[in-house]
């Protein structure tokens, strides 16, 4: 699996964390700052602000269920 990181890593534009955990965050110019992403997490490493997700990398686990739950390809 370690193979593979910079793989995944470039094809979803995760990012690597000083914590080794590869987290997310959002694009803001995409979000429409519905909410969607918040219920989806279960970390509680999303937050709202101005009208668009942040999301925390020291709460982020990388599990993903905040990309597969934004509708509008918001979150790398
Ligand atoms: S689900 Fe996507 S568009 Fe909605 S608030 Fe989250 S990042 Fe923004
Ligand atoms: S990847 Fe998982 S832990 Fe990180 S913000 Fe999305 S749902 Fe929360």
């Amino acid at each position: 699996m370690a193979a593979l990181t910079p793989f995944l890593a470039a094809q979803t534009g995760c990012s690597e964390s000083l914590t080794g955990i590869d987290t997310f965050s959002v694009l803001s110019s995409r979000c429409t700052g519905c909410g969607d992403c918040l219920t989806a997490c279960s970390y509680g490493a999303i937050s709202m602000s101005s009208g668009s997700a942040n999301i925390s990398s020291s709460l982020c686990t990388g599990c993903g269920k905040c990309v597969n739950r934004c509708k509008h390809s918001a979150i790398s």
